[in-house]
């Protein structure tokens, strides 16, 4: 059938919930990817796996790695773009970046996340009410698709399969290149202004303003009595010189993440987590300057965060609320806090500004994220959450979240969801994964693998 030795093994979601025994080939070369061609059964491209829900895997289904395809080919002076293949992650191309005194938006939060990846969930940043989207950066691409072999797709040329594969979640193809924007780098680091805050209503006063920062973001607590209370961050550049370390990261573990010993301790160890990080908080001064790296990139240093979640996983519920909705949707969110006791280990906010489009999580409002341990107890919360967002008008990140119930994503997306449920059904490609399965794109909806239960505490 082919060459390429096909790696079997169980393939988690990042939030562990969901897992399947999936099959993985690795190609390294253009003509590698001739197994697009001879492979009989349903492929999807794979890349980091950092998605928090099953979208480059499924059981029965070849995941096509973009590992081998990690080369930065040119940078184009006269247009100021950089032609990449797509497994290059984002950490590989800012430095790449820095080096010419680039730099480019937005930057999703860890630097393994690949390009390939962040045009399939067409990923945003802390920064995306200045910068938008991923996709508002990619000039072109290059897809190769079974039978059909390269086709180039940009704005002006095969624009509906360009723009079909922003956010298309590999059912459209294998991205091999991408040409994306780039911006001069303005300072090579960044003043990080902290401010503390004692409830919502104070961050609201200060996300009103957007503007004027490089990003603005926050974390928060719903702790009795102080729902809300937390830091609001606001960063620009700066021309202030900071020692310049070399820029290395750990990677982040994949589920299962067995420590025997984080097991026994992960309810207590998560419960700490937002008290030791408010402390630590507080205890640095209120302005910092960072290098450009560590400001991108705050889990990075942090990778224990994930593992602390041990084998149950931390579930991630990501929501934009509308801005005339916002009072509202808070207050019951506060009452559904208190009655189900939830003692979430993050929960921050971000501005969005921008147009919906498809399942890409993109809009106007406030961008809400909270973590939480998986428990019996946070499943009902994040049901109520399910609850409240369609009640709401909100929009749930479908990339963070593999729990999130199709008549959920169908009451939330509504005429997108259909839109390009027809569009992908069209193209009539053997792709698929876990993810598409459950968003019943070529087949009828189907049970998710493997829903890991949670803790029953
Ligand atoms: C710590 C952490 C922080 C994060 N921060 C953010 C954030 O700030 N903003 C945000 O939006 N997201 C964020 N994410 C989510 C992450 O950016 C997305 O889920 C992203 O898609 C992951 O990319 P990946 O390389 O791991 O790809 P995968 O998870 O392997 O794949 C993601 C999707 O892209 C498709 N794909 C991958 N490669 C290709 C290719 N070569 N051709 C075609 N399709 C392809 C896959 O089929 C799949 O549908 C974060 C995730 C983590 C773990």
């Amino acid at each position: 059938m082919m060459n390429l030795p096909i790696e079997e093994k169980q393939l988690y979601s990042f939030d562990g919930f969901q897992s399947v025994r999936g099959q993985v080939v690795y190609p390294e070369k253009q003509r590698d990817l001739q197994v697009l061609n001879k492979f009989t059964g349903n492929m999807i491209p794979r890349g980091a796996g950092l998605s928090y829900s099953l979208a480059s895997a499924d059981k029965d289904v070849l995941s096509i790695s973009s590992e081998g395809f990690n080369r930065i080919l040119e940078f184009k002076a006269a247009t100021q773009t950089v032609l990449v293949e797509s497994g290059v992650s984002f950490g590989q191309l800012l430095k790449f970046l820095y080096a010419k005194n680039r730099w480019l938006h937005p930057i999703p939060g860890y630097p393994d996340i690949t390009i390939g990846g962040a045009i399939g969930f067409n990923v945003h940043g802390k920064s995306q009410f200045q910068s938008g989207v991923f996709a508002d950066w990619v000039e072109s691409i290059t897809l190769l698709q079974p039978e059909k072999g390269l086709t180039t797709a940009s704005r002006f040329e095969n624009s509906e399969l360009f723009e079909l594969t922003m956010g298309g979640m590999g059912l459209t193809g294998f991205i091999l290149q991408a040409e994306i924007r780039t911006v001069p780098l303005p300072d090579k680091s960044i003043q990080r202004k902290r401010h503390k805050i004692q409830n919502f209503d104070q961050a609201l006063a200060l996300f009103k303003n957007p503007d004027s920062n490089v990003a603005l973001f926050s974390w928060h607590t719903f702790k009795d009595g102080r729902f809300g209370a937390g830091f609001v961050y606001e960063d620009s550049f700066s021309p202030i010189e900071v020692r310049a370390k070399a820029f290395k990261w750990k990677g982040l573990h994949h589920p299962p993440r067995t420590s025997a010993f984080f097991d026994r301790l992960k309810v207590l160890a998560t419960r700490l987590v937002p008290f030791v990080y408010g402390i630590q908080e507080s205890l640095r001064p209120s302005i910092a300057t960072l290098d450009i790296f560590t400001a991108a990139f705050p889990f990075v240093g942090k990778e224990i965060y994930h593992n602390l979640f041990g084998r149950s996983g931390v579930l991630e519920y990501q929501l934009l609320i509308p801005m005339d909705r916002l009072n509202k949707f808070l207050h019951e969110l506060e009452v559904r806090v208190k009655d189900l006791e939830i003692r979430p280990t993050m929960v921050s906010l971000k501005r969005f500004r921008g147009q919906r489009k498809f399942l890409t999580f993109n809009g106007d409002g406030l961008c809400l994220s909270i973590d939480v341990l998986n428990s019996r107890h946070s499943l009902k919360f994040f049901a109520a959450l399910d609850f409240l967002c369609t009640k709401y008008g909100c929009l749930p990140n479908i990339s963070k979240d593999s729990r999130l119930p199709l008549k959920v994503i169908k009451a939330t997306y509504g005429v997108e969801y259909e839109l390009f449920k027809t569009q992908i059904e069209k193209l009539a490609l053997p792709f698929s994964s876990a993810l598409s399965r459950k968003l019943g794109l070529n087949i009828e909806p189907l049970p998710e693998p493997n829903a890991n239960p949670g803790l029953e505490l």
